[in-house]
């Protein structure tokens, strides 16, 4: 287990995993919701339950031991079990909740330590391997392939329930594995919220239809925003799609191993500002997707070939409508690879069709 240099590096003598997340990353099991992993320098413990102590069995990586645990109660107790003779053992206050620290308190021996290291997992995936780059190159396939199929077929009236529904059946179809947050589908006035989800609202003709999903494949995010409309924008919301679009070309092309985070952010709100919208921008140009770091304002970290992150300018003009534009890239030495391919020129779905070479004139 990588895991296990963290670990000392951070002057600890153990880790308790938890999450579905971390566990699956690092284990190879996919339902770790109720399981515990606990690592030693000696041992890696997996505690899960009955319901999926088969899987578990078939899925663990080598050196993983399995233990069931029959009822709730006994998994804290197999968990600290499992620690015994570590003195400073870390665990992830995100993840892990109250009640099962309490429960953990009283289990674990008088001299363990329980320290919270929030960031420690999340490091470790900030680089991503080959085979991780192969999965998020696919579930970023999956976003594409889902709005290639559902964007030419939308037609006004319909509500935004529905195209969630949609496109999350054509994601699904496309073999995403699940969805690494709420699929955000939010029209009209809505698309102004960053986070709208998907409400009984009807789609009206010319306003913009803000389109931020996650598919998974293979344990692996992507994250991705379009912005379409049914039939033309009114100049004004045309005007903040070029902005957008204008912005996130211009933070792209700053994207290389080696540049603070903080001047891909620069790079974007730069264009923003100049155009009159910097204050309807209101949060960071991009994440990392799967781990560190943001890409924000102030973060001067470095960026690192292998990273995986977003870019996604937005401006947001409350009780009018917002335009966002994002995509998920793979840092590279030279640059970046893009991992989407749908198209960013302003997309309009009214007659059945997508137009990307044939933009719709000004009225
Ligand atoms: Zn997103
Ligand atoms: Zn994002």
């Amino acid at each position: 287990l990588r895991l296990r240099s963290a670990i000392e590096e951070a002057g600890l003598d153990g880790f308790l995993v938890t999450g579905a997340d971390p566990v699956r990353y690092l284990t190879g099991f996919a339902w770790g919701q109720h399981g515990y992993l606990a690592v030693t320098g000696e041992r890696a413990v997996l505690v899960v339950r009955p319901t999926e102590h088969q899987e578990a069995r078939e899925e663990v990586g080598a050196g993983v031991e399995v233990v069931l645990a029959q009822e709730a109660s006994a998994a804290e107790r197999a968990a600290a079990e499992a620690l015994k003779g570590s003195d400073r053992v870390g665990f992830d206050p995100g993840t892990l909740t109250v009640r099962a620290w309490e429960l953990l308190r009283g289990k674990v021996s008088a001299d363990t330590e329980l320290l919270p290291h929030g960031e420690l997992l999340a490091e470790l995936r900030a680089v991503k391997e080959p085979g991780e780059l192969e999965s998020t190159r696919r579930a970023a396939g999956i976003y594409d392939r889902a709005l290639t199929e559902v964007v030419p077929e939308l037609t006004a009236g319909v509500t935004e329930l529905e195209i969630t529904a949609r496109l999350e059946y054509a994601c699904r179809l496309a073999g995403a594995e699940g969805f690494w947050f709420p699929s955000i589908v939010a029209s009209g006035p809505r698309s102004a919220l960053p986070h709208g989800l998907g409400t009984t609202r009807r789609v009206r003709p010319g306003e913009p239809l803000v389109i931020d999903m996650g598919p998974i494949f293979a344990g692996c995010p992507s994250d991705a925003t379009r912005t379409v409309f049914i039939q033309p924008p009114e100049p004004a919301i045309r005007e903040v799609y070029e902005v957008v679009l204008e912005a996130q070309q211009a933070a792209l092309e700053v994207v290389r191993e080696g540049v603070p985070c903080s001047e891909v952010d620069r790079a974007a709100r730069r264009v923003i500002d100049a155009a009159g919208y910097g204050e309807h921008f209101n949060h960071p140009v991009g994440h990392g997707v799967g781990g560190p770091p943001v890409v924000g304002p102030d973060v001067k970290r470095p960026l690192a070939a292998g990273m995986v992150i977003t870019v996604e300018p937005g401006i947001y003009l409350p009780g009018r409508g917002g335009v966002r534009i994002e995509d998920t890239v793979v840092v590279t030495s030279a640059g970046c690879e893009v991992l989407h391919s749908f198209p960013k020129t302003l997309t309009v779905a009214g007659n059945n069709r997508i137009d990307d070479r044939h933009p719709v004139p000004d009225n």
